[in-house]
């Protein structure tokens, strides 16, 4: 993995959770857990972030890391724009008031109802990244705008994206040509550089790629308007990154230099950037047993609900309690609510001697938590609210 990036020249941010304890009583109070909580005002302020460190790129919220209506209806509001991947979560951004002008379509590899339900729906922008891909959008949306995807490969992202999708540099005349023998328009070019990506010069050295496949179809005379950086901007867990600030800065810098000659329309797709610092989850300790030495505790949230994302997504959540600069603590271990031995929510963080009835708050739970948990084992999902 990464040569590792050296922190100390940026400012950082940490996990922080949206809520107090004495606020996360009242909501456990009123709403039991596990309950996830959205803070309307930190969906803002990462938005405005963004688009403030990157004046001249559109931001096309991923639905695929968070699709709660409290998140999409917050960045509607704000002015964002919406990506979406499937007719569901098309149908999750037009309740919360996107329009079909403000969203495009970035699954690489549809099925034939995903594109004519979205196409029908008003979708017209679609990304592609091979052959066969062309030959479905020829039958089922033959008049919409192709953006092109090209793989990326990122040294310093958590989560590589790049391994099921997008085309190699080297491909892309051949996809371009074929899509032009068939009639059909591609007016972009994408990359993704991976999922929690530490370091923006990962975007750099793909801009620089990408630039080059621009000028060679450019040169065949294909009219390319759009380039699309995908997301891959990180969040905070146990380990503090770059604040966005800085981050989007160095993203912007790179924008200038590779392509700030040209007048292009530049957006980007970030899903955890945004939304993973958004909510918090609440969870209550359910049991304590000593095994082994060691104490365990069950809390009623686990791998198969909202650390679905320990997982998927390879997420290090921080486990905070109350008052913990007061309390001693100790090696345990922390389970979730199923029946399954792989339901292992944390080993290697100590912590208080907890009680049964306690509360629990794990920041950055907005991104791929929610989204990828399951009702396994016949216990409900956390629930979903809002706070300004
Ligand atoms: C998952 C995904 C995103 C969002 O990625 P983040 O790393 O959460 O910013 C954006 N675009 C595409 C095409 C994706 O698949």
């Amino acid at each position: 993995m990464a040569p590792v990036l050296d922190l100390s020249a940026h400012s950082v941010r940490l996990a922080r959770p949206v809520v107090s304890f004495d606020q996360a009583r009242e909501i456990a109070e009123e709403h039991g857990t596990p309950t996830l909580v959205i803070s309307r005002s930190t969906v803002r302020r990462n938005y405005e972030a963004m688009r403030a460190a990157m004046p001249n790129v559109e931001l096309f919220y991923a639905a695929k890391s968070n699709p709660a209506h409290g998140i999409l209806r917050t960045l509607c509001e704000s002015g964002s724009s919406c990506d979406v991947c499937s007719w569901g979560e098309m149908k999750a951004a037009l309740a919360a008031g996107f329009t079909p002008d403000r969203m495009i379509h970035t699954h690489p590899c549809k099925t034939e109802s995903n594109i004519t339900d979205c196409w029908n729906a008003g979708m017209r922008w679609f990304v592609v990244d091979c052959v066969p891909e062309l030959d479905k959008m020829v039958r089922w949306a033959p008049e919409a705008n192709l953006i092109l995807r090209l793989a990326a490969s990122s040294q310093s992202s958590l989560i590589n994206l790049s391994a099921k999708f997008g085309c190699a540099t080297d491909e892309a005349m051949h996809i371009l040509r074929e899509a032009r023998r068939r009639g059909l328009k591609v007016k972009g070019i994408s990359f993704h550089v991976g999922s929690q990506c530490l370091n923006p010069s990962d975007y750099e050295r793909m801009l620089f790629k990408t630039r080059e496949v621009w000028d060679e179809a450019v040169a065949e005379g294909f009219e390319l308007e759009m380039l699309d950086v995908g997301g891959g901007f990180p969040a905070p867990y146990r380990r503090p990154v770059m604040s966005l600030e800085s981050f989007c800065h160095q993203l912007d810098n790179a924008l200038v230099k590779t392509f700030g000659d040209l007048n292009v329309r530049i957006i980007a797709e970030p899903g955890r950037g945004i939304s993973a610092e958004t909510m918090t989850l609440i969870t209550k300790v359910l049991g304590k047993n000593k095994r082994g030495g060691k104490m365990w505790y069950f809390i009623d949230d686990g791998v198969y609900g909202s650390f679905s994302g320990k997982l998927f997504d390879h997420a290090d959540f921080e486990l905070v309690t109350e008052n913990a600069i007061e309390r001693q603590h100790f090696p345990c271990v922390v389970a979730g609510p199923t029946c399954d031995s792989h339901d292992i929510v944390s080993e290697d963080q100590e912590l208080p001697d907890l009680e049964i009835g306690e509360l629990l708050l794990v920041p950055t739970m907005g991104s791929y938590t929610n989204a990828s948990a399951s009702p396994f084992n016949g216990l409900d999902v956390a629930k979903i609210i809002e706070v300004e």
